[in-house]
């Protein structure tokens, strides 16, 4: 596995993947790699013949006082992880070669980005948008692929790609959990004993959801006031947000309509912040 710091060379090696006919795969990470992590480096490698996995710790998608600092990093472990799911290639800049002195140049996704994660999180897509771009044009792939446990930060990247013309094809992969339905996450690390068990609730909020929509019930407020009750269960510091949104634009609706329907959640236990998601198909 190469391992590659520059853009510069990180470019040079894709023109000449490229040259040679080969396909390329991105995984964009900041690092921690977990199972989540991992379900999309092989998904990459089974539908791509070379995988670049990007490990970088963006600080422009962190606000004022978010984790940054403490964010978990391990790149020995990380490198044997992605090693083992195939990847072929890591590409760990640093931050002076991603926001070298004098960066001047941010992309702003509009109305997406201040909704829901946007709204809690003020210039949090503004970064992400901005490092993706960067990170796309570094690694020149073909497909390049995100999770469905950041739902709005892979509309936010579709919305991206397709204003600007990127040539290349997004593809989401689902949810990877625990066996007790936790979303795998890197910040799980930071819950203590009794906040790990008290997060089980974000995904039996969503169970419950997903079972009173098949069986009929369409009004949002009395779900959401349902999901609140289950949430509460945990103790929570805080209920960010439990947003009902159509897939295809992410908007918030009122009543449960047909094709689809996500339910995205954000919560937080101290002063960790868990997010998560279904998508439920509407009959
Ligand atoms: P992160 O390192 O948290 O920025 O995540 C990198 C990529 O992994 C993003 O596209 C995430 O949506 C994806 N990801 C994170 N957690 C999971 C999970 N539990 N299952 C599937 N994908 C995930």
């Amino acid at each position: 596995m190469n391992i590659i710091s520059t853009v510069a060379e990180m470019q040079a090696e894709a023109s000449r993947l490229r040259a040679e006919g080969r396909k390329i795969g991105v995984v964009p990470t900041m690092g921690y790699l977990h199972e989540g992590h991992a379900s999309l480096i092989r998904r990459a490698k089974e539908i791509c013949d070379v995988v670049v996995v990007t490990i970088f710790v963006n600080p422009t998608q962190f606000g004022p006082g978010e984790d940054f600092d403490r964010y978990p990093r391990d790149f020995q472990r990380d490198s044997e992880i992605a090693l083992k799911c195939g990847a072929d290639i890591i590409f760990r800049p640093d931050k002076q070669e991603m926001y070298p002195e004098g960066y001047k140049t941010y992309i702003e996704v509009e109305d997406i980005s201040s909704t829901f994660e946007g709204k809690i999180r003020p210039g949090h897509f503004r970064g992400v948008a901005t490092i993706v771009a960067k990170l796309l044009h570094a690694t020149h792939p073909h497909i390049a692929v995100f999770g469905q446990k950041d739902a709005q930060q892979s509309y936010v990247i579709r919305q991206m790609v397709h204003d600007l013309n990127f040539d290349v094809e997004i593809v989401v992969a689902p949810i990877v959990r625990e066996p007790d339905g936790l979303a795998l996450s890197s910040r799980n690390v930071y819950l203590k004993n009794g906040q790990r068990a008290s997060a089980v609730f974000l995904y039996k909020s969503l169970q419950h959801v997903e079972n009173r929509v098949k069986s009929g019930e369409r009004s949002v407020a009395k779900l959401r006031a349902e999901m609140e009750e289950i949430l509460k269960k945990g103790n929570p510091t805080q209920i960010d947000y439990v947003a009902f949104v159509r897939p295809s634009t992410f908007t918030e609706i009122e009543t449960i309509e047909t094709p689809e329907v996500l339910i995205a959640l954000a919560v937080r236990f101290g002063s960790t912040r868990l997010i998560d998601n279904i998508i439920v198909s509407v009959v």
